[in-house]
């Protein structure tokens, strides 16, 4: 290895996006950082897909990076390479103390393509700089390349039977945009080294630090934004780094004549800790209930790799149901759920048990119908026998958001939102997802995953018993801030 400073592609790519980024990826501050639970889960999401992709070009020999060294790595792909291999995954390589590894590497003539697998379903700006550093080091390494592709996911492709990889991936041709941007790669490595050299580069809060990835240093450099700042406002229109950088941070500080409508309401409820209520609203959305009443929510997951038939890449698929119902205004529920058994496709179970549940003239209630109105159209497409009575389901459903969203009823504590996750605590306080072992819908997804890598026992009964609270308490809380409502307006 050369003398240099050691350096990845992906620590590259973080100084490209803040050189800060990347000094403090090196020189770790003392500083706790709040566990990223799902990191684990989002890693081996991203090897799945790449020993998947591997199969388009079946047969070649993987370099590991388990149990060998960098130098290790390298010598064995150089090795591969002089035996004529014709395809190499986790192929090493390094330049100027750059190492790089590409996901699979195609022998073309006297040539080689590179094949970079990206688990997104588009090519992305960072692809592109991605491409351009493994060109640039393979280059210098004395290959000859004939084709540099960004594979990526087809989220068009339908899965029947067996994964076909063929239509799983799409790849598109980058060499050309890598070839020129490779051009700027020595100046950019050059002034990155130097970044590295002295103390922690000064580099302010910007734009930079969720785009184009959201940086892990995050809870560090941002420490001096306070509560309550121009970065906690809602809704569009206010450039929210210009105010920083004019000094204007504060809530108190933000000129409300600069301000939209539902933004302004933000700041002066906040400040005078002020709710507002209006009955007449609040009745007229009333009105459009009826009971019994069929409080409503799905849990989803998706993943890149469509795991049932008839699914797409990202597709969501439901898995759970909470409902609970109510007779009349301000009676106590009853309590129906499902859950799905791991690894079976629950589709055709989890609709015809809610519609055996749901009567065709039942009101049904969401937060955010949306969603739910989504998955009820896809399961509607996918059993047409079902069809017609799902349909009638869809046309009495109801969104609690409704009031919310409208600002009909505002509580300081919303902070702007009118997800349920900030108006639960504001208009039920003693109801709360805190402590939950899970506690948002991120979280449940997660589990529905483990929960189908898990064998029977103790582990998996107390991860459904989890997720079904979970579920349970989303349709309580509806219920919960319903009876909000209706006192509201007595
Ligand atoms: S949080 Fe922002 S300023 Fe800090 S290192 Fe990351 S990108 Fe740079």
């Amino acid at each position: 290895m050369s003398g240099k400073t050691a350096l990845s592609k992906s620590l590259i790519l973080k100084g490209m996006q803040c050189p800060k980024a990347l000094y403090l990826q090196k020189n770790p501050p003392a500083f706790e950082f709040p566990p990223q639970p799902d990191l684990e889960a989002k890693f081996r999401a991203g090897n799945e897909v790449g020993i998947l992709a591997q199969q388009l070009f079946p047969g070649g020999t993987e370099v590991p990076f388990e149990g060998l060294s960098v130098l290790e790595q390298i010598e064995q792909t150089r090795q591969l390479i002089d035996d004529g291999a014709e395809v190499i995954y986790e192929a090493s390589f390094e330049y100027d103390g750059i190492f790089v590894k590409v996901d699979i590497l195609v022998k073309d003539g006297d040539a080689w393509q590179i094949h970079e697998v990206k688990m997104s379903t588009s090519v992305k700006e960072v692809n592109l700089d991605d491409a351009a550093i493994q060109f640039y080091v393979l280059g210098n390494c004395g290959l000859l390349i004939s084709g540099a592709y960004l594979v990526h996911i087809n989220n068009q492709y339908v899965r029947q039977g067996e994964i076909d990889v063929k239509q799983l991936f799409a790849g598109v041709d980058v060499q050309e945009e890598a070839f020129l941007r490779q051009a700027n790669l020595p100046k950019i490595i050059d002034d990155l080294r130097s970044a590295l050299q002295g103390d922690e580069p000064q580099i302010d809060i910007g734009p930079h630090c969720s785009d184009p990835y959201d940086c892990d240093f995050v809870p560090y450099c941002w420490q001096h934004i306070p509560d309550n700042s121009v970065f906690d406002l809602k809704g569009r229109g206010i450039k929210k780094f210009d105010y920083y950088d004019r000094g204007i941070i504060h809530f108190e500080d933000i000129p409300l004549d600069d301000l939209n409508k539902a933004q302004r309401q933000q700041v002066e409820a906040t400040l005078n800790e002020e709710d507002s209520t209006d009955p007449k609203a609040v009745k007229a959305f009333l009105d459009t209930l009826w009971y019994p009443l069929y409080h409503l929510d799905f849990e989803t997951f998706n993943s890149a790799i469509p795991k049932f038939n008839d699914t797409r890449p990202y597709q969501q698929v439901p898995f759970q149901f909470s409902l609970h119902v109510q007779h009349d205004a301000g009676a106590e529920p009853e309590h129906y759920e499902f859950l799905a058994e791991p690894d079976v496709d629950p589709r055709r179970q989890l609709i015809e048990q809610l519609l055996d549940l749901i009567p065709e003239d039942g009101c049904v209630l969401t937060y955010n119908q949306t969603f739910e109105k989504g998955v009820l159209r896809a399961l509607a497409e996918l059993f047409p026998d079902l069809a017609g009575a799902i349909d009638k389901r869809l046309e009495n459903v109801r969104d609690l958001m409704v009031p919310f969203r409208r600002r009909d009823v505002y509580r300081w504590q919303m902070r702007g939102s009118y997800s349920i996750k900030e108006v639960l605590p504001a208009m039920v306080p003693e109801l709360s997802y805190s402590g939950m072992e899970i506690a948002d819908g991120m979280a449940a997804m997660q589990a529905y995953h483990d929960m189908c890598a898990l064998e029977d026992g103790v582990e998996l009964e107390q991860l459904r018993k989890a997720m079904l609270e979970y579920c349970r308490l989303d349709t309580l809380a509806m219920v919960r801030i319903l009876g909000e409502l209706e006192n509201a307006i007595k």
